[in-house]
């Protein structure tokens, strides 16, 4: 097959799990940390036949040229929002630097879209420089997972740091979300292993109040349902729209220099 003509989209997401992006895209799969909340591993042992081995899918490369915007739903909230790789994580050890790479050159080639990263392994972030329609986080989900996050994440090469805390699981000790732009919260979702688990109230409001003395946004996810205040769900400007045409064009000549290259 020739990558540039390949047939695949991306996924669109109509779940709650990732309301912040639209679709999903998934040039790699499978993941090595033992989350026990994992939606991502409870889905590839039922569906995929390589279940939740690393696997990269090189064919997948051409969603973005492929993948159109219905006309009706231009207007959307996060339309332009790509979750990459929600069926694992590419920030893991295991994967290589060159595969990385090049999921990033094939954003940076696709501006039309916005990307969205996200990792337990934010260290591993360094070794990048993040292209402009990118926006790259972490997941802190309980203590044992601040410090990393707080020592790495103002450093990431990228436009847009964001922080999930999604489950909360505990009430996080974080004194400051300088050098984060975005912060979402949510729940653990019932998951073959795990019973759905809602945090306290006054773990989330500190939080929000976290953010707020540091002047970021908050998105709050639809599964935490407890009561608050007030439940925002902020986003960024939506990006400007290039025009498709010209555009597919661009990336198509992208993706056909890479095999001539590198795949
Ligand atoms: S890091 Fe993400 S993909 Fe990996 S096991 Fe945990 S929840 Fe699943």
């Amino acid at each position: 097959m020739k990558i540039g003509q390949g047939n695949s989209k991306f996924n669109d997401q109509t779940s709650d799990n990732i309301e912040w992006a639209k679709w999903s895209w998934n040039p790699v799969t499978g993941c090595k940390y033992g989350c026990k909340y994992c939606y991502a591993r409870n889905i590839a042992n039922r569906f995929y036949k390589e279940k939740f081995e690393y696997m990269v899918h090189r064919n997948r490369l051409t969603a973005p040229v492929n993948t159109k915007i219905p006309k009706k739903r231009i207007n959307e909230e996060g339309i332009h929002n790509v979750f990459v790789c929600s069926m694992a994580d590419l920030f893991g050890d295991w994967v290589e630097t060159e595969v990385i790479q090049e999921i990033l050159d094939v954003c940076e080639a696709s501006p039309q879209w916005n990307y969205l990263f996200l990792t337990k392994n934010p260290k591993r972030l360094l070794e990048f420089t993040f292209p402009d329609n990118s926006w790259v986080g972490t997941t802190v989900d309980c203590n044992a997972r601040v410090a990393n996050a707080l020592k790495y994440m103002p450093h990431v090469k990228a436009p847009v740091r964001f922080l999930s805390c999604e489950p909360l699981l505990e009430d996080l000790n974080i004194e400051s979300l300088h050098g984060f732009d975005w912060l979402i919260i949510g729940a653990q979702s019932k998951q073959t292993e795990v019973p759905e688990f809602q945090p306290e109230q006054q773990w989330v409001t500190k939080l929000i109040s976290t953010a707020r003395e540091a002047g970021i946004k908050v998105f709050i996810k639809p599964n935490l349902r407890v009561e608050l205040p007030d439940r925002p769900k902020e986003y960024f400007q939506a990006r400007p729209i290039v025009r498709p045409g010209r555009q597919a064009q661009q990336t198509t000549m992208f993706l056909e220099g890479l095999e001539a290259t590198t795949l």
